[in-house]
């Protein structure tokens, strides 16, 4: 290994013991870069390793709110702005009671990287809360945004940091956080926040860009490969945001989708999933995956008792991870290879784990990462400020032709990245080297800030 690697890599290990996930995410990135960084040896000098790990800032405060019941609650909540070296920081926020400081940095890290691959002026930030939203009411969602803003406003702004949404947090949290955002600075800055509603400044295709542009990518990567999405199996983890419109995009190319999930577990549907019924009870009911054999009791419903979702048992030729991070164990992995899949495209961040991935890409799978798969979203967000600042709209089939083009780009320079640097077909390495070259010529002209 690198010497400089080495050492560096030593160090984070040293300064961040406890956070696991930030450590996997670092490695994996700094584990793919060694040909730049054998091909630029003033990197060392630079201190470019050393810099683009360390967080700019991190921000927690203390989030208190009142539940239907009176009682009053308490959450953490958290911003972490990784770096403004493209752009202000822009990453969404996530409410879910495992949020940490480990995952907060991990998701920010990797936002830094899948921005730069936009080709668009944006840095890398993420944030969030441990607050759990299942179950709770509308007015208790409401009250707990409205708090959580009445800290974080002072802290973003459409020059500064822009959050949008993440998991647990969609068009009705954003909804409410604008307004608060609003009345605290008692202006109307709508590039402040993105993932808004059509209605006061959101982008049209916003809520679809996350799934359709990991389409787009993993369709390129078949082209690539002399293949396509036409009449292959595909299953998809999670039944949220990003799993929906990943199904509706790989349906409309030609694709089965035959199972999806929540985090209790999976329905299987051999006949091909009923997308219509799926978005009646995620999205309206806010439901249970599993009342879905209540129309279709043929489907079959496997529940989640381990680690390894059930979901990657099933015979497929294209899987999607869209759920969340480290779902797709080695274990899995090896079912799924054993089982004939041809292709893994992460709508999740790193959905796979660090051996789940080696293990597919060792046996020749190819695998879209998701820095560069999803970052549809992020794009779409771009595309929603450049709306807010121009006083304009541009029509759903406007957006959706951007957001098609930007991932092409995206999947042509991770192409061309694995070329360059001796790994071609290697997307996972080409997607980190292409970002990483960007962010360290842009480190480099600023100087040391
Ligand atoms: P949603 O909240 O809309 O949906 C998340 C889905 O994943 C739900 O079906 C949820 O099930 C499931 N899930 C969540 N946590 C777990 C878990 N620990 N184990 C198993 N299943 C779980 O989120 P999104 O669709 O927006 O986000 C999904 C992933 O995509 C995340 O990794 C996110 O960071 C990433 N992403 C999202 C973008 C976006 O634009 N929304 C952009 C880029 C990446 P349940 O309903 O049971 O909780």
């Amino acid at each position: 290994m690198n010497e400089y690697l080495k050492d560096v890599l030593h160090d984070i290990n040293q300064k961040n013991l406890n956070e696991q996930e930030f450590l996997q995410a670092v490695k994996e990135v700094l584990g793919t870069v060694k040909p730049l960084l054998n091909s630029h040896p003033e990197y060392k000098k630079l201190a470019i390793l050393e810099r683009i790990t360390e967080p700019e800032r991190i921000i927690t405060f203390r989030v208190p709110w009142v539940n239907d019941k009176g009682e009053i609650k308490v959450n953490r909540g958290y911003r972490v702005q990784f770096s403004s070296l493209i752009g202000p920081y822009k990453g969404g926020l996530r409410f879910h009671p495992s949020v940490n400081q480990s995952i907060m940095k991990f998701l920010a890290f990797e936002q830094i990287f899948k921005n730069a691959l936009t080709g668009l002026p944006i840095g890398g930030g993420k944030g969030g809360s441990d607050f759990d939203p299942k179950g709770k009411s509308d007015n208790e969602i409401m009250n707990f945004c409205q708090s959580f803003m009445t800290e974080l406003y002072r802290h973003i702004g459409q020059d500064v940091d822009v959050p949008a949404g993440d998991i647990g947090v969609g068009a009705r949290e954003i909804g409410y956080l604008f307004g608060q955002y609003k009345r605290i600075r008692n202006a109307y800055e709508g590039g402040v926040l993105t993932g808004k509603a059509v209605s006061y400044g959101g982008s049209l295709a916003r809520k679809e860009a996350t799934g359709y542009g990991l389409i787009f990518y993993v369709r390129e990567m078949l082209k690539a490969h002399n293949t396509s999405l036409e009449n292959k199996t595909v299953t998809i983890s999670g039944s949220g945001n990003v799993a929906i419109y990943a199904a509706e995009k790989a349906i409309k190319n030609g694709a089965k989708v035959i199972a999806m999930s929540d985090s209790n577990g999976c329905i299987y549907d051999k006949n091909g999933i009923d997308l219509e019924l799926i978005k009646q009870i995620k999205e309206i009911q806010r439901g249970r995956i599993y009342e879905y054999i209540k129309k279709y009791p043929d489907a079959v419903y496997m529940e989640k008792n381990s680690n390894d979702s059930p979901i990657w048992t099933i015979k497929t030729d294209i899987a999607l991870p869209c759920a969340t991070q480290n779902e797709l164990t080695l274990n899995s992995a090896k079912i799924l290879v054993e089982n004939g899949v041809l292709a893994i495209g992460e709508g999740a961040n790193m959905p796979c784990t660090q051996e789940a991935t080696d293990y597919l890409l060792e046996n020749n799978i190819l695998v879209a990462p998701a820095k560069a798969a999803n970052a549809g979203g992020v794009a779409t967000s771009a595309i929603e400020m450049s709306q807010n600042s121009m006083r304009y709209y541009y029509t759903f089939e406007e957006v959706e032709a951007k957001l098609e083009r930007i991932m092409i780009n995206i999947f042509n320079s991770c192409k061309d990245s694995a070329e360059n640097y001796g790994c071609t077909g290697n997307y996972v390495a080409g997607a980190n080297l292409a970002a990483f070259s960007k962010l360290a010529e842009a480190m480099i002209a600023q100087g040391v800030v």
